[in-house]
């Protein structure tokens, strides 16, 4: 058949996941291994994708095909589907080629009818009464669209009237009273066709691909919409048939820990739902080796031939009937950071595992989850309401409602958690000082979220729970009133927002992590440095395995509550002499702070960039500062615009005497450095925000001036790449530059024309959600657009100076997929938050080993 749209579960077929789902593809790849999988067929995610083009009903030729491998089944298996007195049951399952668990519908104990029941063998009707009621329940929700609750509000009913386990009279008038339901909710009786279930069960299922659930998971795991879920049509076996039934899943190591030895939950007498459902409490797997020793012997030989096989932690579902053991499903089991490493490096020793196998296996977005304090697990914790978790780790601390109560109060040595509806740039000082952010709007990628994850700092966001009211200075959630200055946590991996100050715990070294690291750095090639502004950051940069400093922002040191008042006078002098007064005050404060990070980076690089955001984010809100003349002041410095005016190198050459006081600052900086520890540090300065090489030839030669004004130095200069001009003019750029780096945020701001803030929450979210992007380009980098600026400047820049050195700073530096990027264009390196140094360090050695084929995971 050219056209082939299903596929019995050991007929040959190439398709693979693509075609089979990640169920359909493990179910017939165990079989081909020989377990004890029951005999079904897999309807193709092409049929599905054909079914929702023409909208209709499931086609014809899709009939046949689907009836032609049914009687292939019934001839396998003896009975015959629809056969009262030798009923062939069925179950049809979902399953795409990316695992969705618990997503799609699935629907057991297909082909089932008041005659089959009626005919039963006595010994039977008790548990086909049961799988009979089942069937109802499962077809009616997922088929005919009825509310879940009609049902269980009427097995409560009988349950009330009756005592459990139900006796047949009773089973008997559930099923009753479940047809009933069924009538009434749909006009028509529970179909008795089976055949009529099974075509219908299968559009049902095709059509819970689009479920809102299932659309939102894809959306938020960047899963393709088109690609359409596999229908897996299979025999179905008992769990609940008899005392020596039983359902279960099981793991091959323990996914919290890695521990290795079976792990796992079943249950007797029951169907798989029962332990997804949480209805009844399943027993450890322990225990069914003293239940039914032979299945738990068999199982675990299963279980471990497919771990084997597959070379990856398993996740398997089994079903033993009257002491048989079948298996229904396995996948790549989801893990914790530290399973997944332990996992890794225990599979390696075991020969398993290649290192570069070891190293795939690990998702480096997970590390981040290991280098965060947590909150101490003995704690009992009054969670009030649950946010997105937007940037790992917990804090404690005070609620504040606004940037400069943080300051003030974070001056006091307060801890203090930022409180706020959302954040802007304005509110960046309160970040800086902030043990953690919560806002009541903004998704993954909002202002709050993205700038706590590039400083490490925990954030949950999107809290719709939350209302505030800033000037009330309280935000309610539900009955409870938080007012400012109240006790709150806030446990970022998880979203919590917590009553109190809870007792937070420094994460434990974990060995496996330091072992993965070590191969990975043999492995890759591009370097990994730190942004860090302070002195902590850089040595807690330096601790996670940073190799240098690739972005340290002098602003933030300005917005330190002691320094703030003398920047403001700085900003708002009335004369040269009350500027250069206030600028004489600052210069020692710089000064000490690079004196702390050149210290802490010793034989390592430091890139410093000279002041870059506009100053009016130094600035008091004009409406509450009484001096008049200063308000005018304020006035006078407000932009429609600031992203693009003046800011970057452009307010460093119109006031040259701040870049010069940041110069002096870090040649006496290096100087008492070498002093004291005999160690010349390694200086880079960077100019930010450059379009015109006329505007870097002027830097450079400022930059040269004031350092030789202060004795001289050993220095490298060279500018940011973070303007679409300045990309494509990097060959003159290159001239008069040491070193590139490219601002991608900014960078995707001007390439895209879209400010971040403005579009995040409002017309990007759109985008993605509507499929007219895939990836949120601050995020991950924009490789056909931004990518190619990049690529043009570092063909240009090469070509003029080929020993040019070029990175990559800002949030996309700490993403795998930009890494991987920064990979295949031949960066020298790549520099991200602290925190996500590790997350680099993997991704790097992803990049140099998976150039082309990735590690696709199994199951279903
Ligand atoms: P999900 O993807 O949500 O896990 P599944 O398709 O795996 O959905 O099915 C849900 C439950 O039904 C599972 O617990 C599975 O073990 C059980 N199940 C599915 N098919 C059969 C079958 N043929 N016999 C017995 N139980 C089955
Ligand atoms: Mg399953
Ligand atoms: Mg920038």
């Amino acid at each position: 058949m050219i056209d082939q749209l299903v596929y019995d579960f050991d007929e040959h077929c190439d398709g693979g996941r693509e075609l089979l789902g990640g169920k359909g593809l493990g179910l017939a790849e165990m079989t081909t291994l020989g377990l004890p999988v029951p005999a079904g067929f897999t309807v193709t995610t092409e049929a599905c994708r054909r079914y929702r083009a023409h909208r209709g009903p499931l086609p014809t030729e899709l009939h046949a095909e689907i009836a032609r491998h049914l009687g292939e089944l019934e001839k396998r298996t003896g009975k015959r589907f629809g056969d009262p007195l030798n009923p062939l049951l069925l179950s049809v399952r979902s399953g795409g080629p990316v695992s969705m668990p618990g997503m799609m519908e699935t629907i057991l104990n297909l082909g089932l009818s008041d005659a089959a029941i009626k005919q039963a063998p006595l010994h039977d009707v008790r548990f086909l009464l049961d799988a009979y009621r089942r069937l109802i329940q499962m077809y009616g929700e997922v088929v005919a669209g009825i509310e879940p609750g009609c049902f269980a509000h009427e097995l409560e009913r009988v349950e009330q009237l009756h005592d459990t386990p139900l006796t047949i009279d009773a089973l008997f008038e559930l099923v009753d009273g479940y047809r009933d339901l069924y009538a009434a909710a749909t006009g028509d009786g529970f179909p008795q066709d089976p055949r009529e279930q099974l075509f219908n069960a299968v559009a049902a299922v095709f059509d819970s691909w689009n479920a809102p659930r299932a659309q939102i998971y894809r959306a938020q795991y960047g899963i393709s919409d088109a690609a359409g879920t596999a229908a897996n049509v299979m025999q179905m076996v008992f769990g609940n048939r008899d005392a020596h039934s039983a359902t279960g899943v099981c793991f091959s190591r323990d996914p919290a820990t890695g521990e290795p030895g079976l792990y796992g939950e079943f249950l007797v007498r029951a169907q798989g739902e029962d332990i997804v459902s949480g209805a009844q409490t399943p027993e450890p797997l322990a225990r069914m080796r003293q239940v039914l020793p032979a299945a738990y012997d068999e199982l675990e030989q299963a279980v471990a031939q497919l771990e084997t096989h597959y070379r990856d932690l398993q996740d398997v579902e089994f079903t033993v009937e009257s002491g048989r053991l079948h298996i229904l499903q396995t996948r790549a089991a989801k893990r914790t950071a530290t399973a997944a490493l332990r996992v890794a490096v225990d599979m390696r020793a075991e020969g398993l595992l290649t290192r570069a196998d070891a190293i795939e296996r690990v998702d480096p977005a997970q590390l981040e989850q290991l280098l965060h304090p947590t909150i101490d697990p003995k704690t009992k914790l009054v969670v009030v309401a649950t946010g997105l978790s937007a940037s790992p780790g917990a804090a404690a601390g005070l609620a504040v409602f606004d940037a400069d109560t943080a300051v003030a109060r974070s001056a006091d040595g307060e801890s203090v958690l930022l409180v706020r509806p959302e954040t802007t740039a304005d509110d960046i000082h309160g970040l800086l000082c902030a043990s953690g952010v919560l806002t009541a709007r903004g998704g993954m990628t909002s202002h709050a979220a993205v700038v706590a994850r590039g400083l490490g700092k925990p954030c949950v966001a999107g809290c719709a729970a939350l209302d505030i009211d800033i000037d009330a200075r309280t935000a309610r959630i539900g009955e409870t009133v938080i007012r400012e200055g109240d006790p709150l946590t806030i446990d970022g991996a998880t979203g919590r927002v917590i009553l109190g100050l809870a007792p937070l715990v420094e994460p434990e070294p974990d060995a496996n992590l330091a072992t993965i690291l070590d191969w990975a750095d043999d492995v890759r090639r591009l370097r990994v440095y730190a942004n860090a502004d302070t002195p902590l950051d850089a040595l807690r940069a330096r601790a996670n395995g940073a190799e240098g400093i690739g972005l340290c922002r002098t602003e933030h040191m300005f917005m330190a509550a002691d320094r703030l008042p003398i920047v403001r006078e700085m900003i708002l002098a009335s004369s040269d002499a009350e500027r250069a007064a206030a600028l004489a005050q600052l210069l020692p404060m710089q000064q000490s702070d690079f004196e702390g990070i050149f210290a802490a980076m010793t034989g390592l690089p430091v890139t410093i960039r000279l002041l870059d955001p506009p100053l009016h984010e130094f600035l008091p809100d004009p409406s509450e500062v009484e001096d008049e003349a200063v308000r005018e002041r304020i006035e006078a410095l407000r932009e429609t615009n600031p992203m693009l005016g003046t800011r970057g190198c452009r307010l460093g050459l119109e006031r040259p005497e701040i870049y010069e006081m940041q110069i002096r600052a870090i040649v006496r900086a290096a100087h008492a450095v070498e002093q004291r520890s005999g160690v010349a540090p390694i200086v880079e300065i960077m100019h930010p925000l450059v379009a015109f090489m006329s505007e870097l030839e002027r830097l450079v030669e400022l930059t040269a001036r004031t350092v030789a004004e202060e004795g001289g130095l050993d220095y490298r200069v060279g500018t940011m790449i973070e303007l679409p001009r300045a990309a494509l003019r990097a060959g003159e750029l290159a001239a008069h530059a040491e070193f590139f780096s490219f601002g991608t945020n900014d960078l995707t701001q001007t390439t895209l024309g879209v400010s971040r803030d403005d579009a995040q929450g409002r017309f990007l979210t759109f985008y993605l959600q509507h499929g007219l992007l895939a990836d949120d380009p601050f995020q991950t980098i924009d490789v056909d657009g931004v990518g190619e600026l990049i690529r043009i400047a570092v063909e240009r820049g090469r070509a003029v100076r080929p020993s040019i050195e070029i990175g990559l700073c800002g949030e996309h530096g700490g993403d795998p997929a930009s890494i991987a990027f920064c990979e295949s264009i031949g960066l020298d390196y790549v520099s991200c938050s602290p925190f996500r140094i590790p997350v680099a360090r993997l991704a790097a050695a992803q990049a140099v080993l998976s150039a082309g084929a990735r590690y696709v995971p199994a199951g279903g």
